[in-house]
């Protein structure tokens, strides 16, 4: 898809999110966080659900954990611009509680649109709910963090901790770190996947 139409579909759905009814979240947000960022990304970030700044502000990763992950995103030559972030859920829910399910299956579609139309190598999902959300079953996020999953529709997931989760945990917050750090290989990997002269060339071990 041409970046002028993706342009125009994401703001389509923005418009769509921000007139949003179909859960009980609707009734208490301040504003809709449909997720922001390059349309033509090739890393999607997605966590759980906007927080208390987020929903002030109508942006993803706005407050301490949005700093972190942008310190994050520094550490391997990239900025917010660069990639698009978004969440499971598009509104807050009240005092920060889990994502309930019904919440989850109503605000699904708007995120799979956003998948679909921004077309990214990778997926990262931050933290359990995200990861459910996407590898339902398969294991928590301590097992399945920085591993690298294919999916139908050649779909790639790597999942990782959530910084807000690992913001004030000194053991999460290394890992995260080093994780995080793994993504220009995952990435790596998912190319050499499509070709695989350069995965012989580069010697990488692929799934
Ligand atoms: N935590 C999330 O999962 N998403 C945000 O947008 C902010 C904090």
């Amino acid at each position: 898809m041409e970046l002028e139409e993706k342009k125009k579909k994401l703001s389509q759905l923005r418009q769509e999110i921000s007139k949003c009814q179909k859960c009980p979240l609707a009734k208490n947000r301040t504003r809709t966080v449909p997720g922001e960022g390059n349309p033509n990304a090739e890393i999607i970030f997605i966590g759980e659900a906007p927080g208390f700044n987020e929903d002030r502000e109508g942006v993803p990763f706005c407050g301490n954990a949005g700093k972190f992950l942008d310190e994050l995103l520094a550490s391997i030559d990239m900025k917010r611009e660069n990639v698009f972030i978004a969440n499971t859920l598009k509104c807050r829910p009240p005092e920060n509680r889990d994502p309930q399910p019904i919440e989850k299956e109503a605000c699904r579609p708007y995120l799979d649109q956003q998948i679909e139309i921004i077309a990214a190598k990778i997926i990262i999902t931050l933290g359990k709910h995200a990861t459910e959300t996407f590898l339902p079953g398969v294991g928590g996020i301590t097992k399945l963090r920085a591993k690298l999953f294919r999916r139908p529709g050649n779909r790639y997931f790597f999942p990782l901790y959530h910084p807000a989760a690992a913001l004030h945990n000194g053991s999460l917050r290394d890992t995260l770190i080093q994780d995080f750090n793994n993504i220009p290989e995952a990435l790596k990997k998912i190319e050499a996947e499509a070709k695989p002269a350069l995965a012989k060339k580069e010697n990488l071990r692929l799934f």
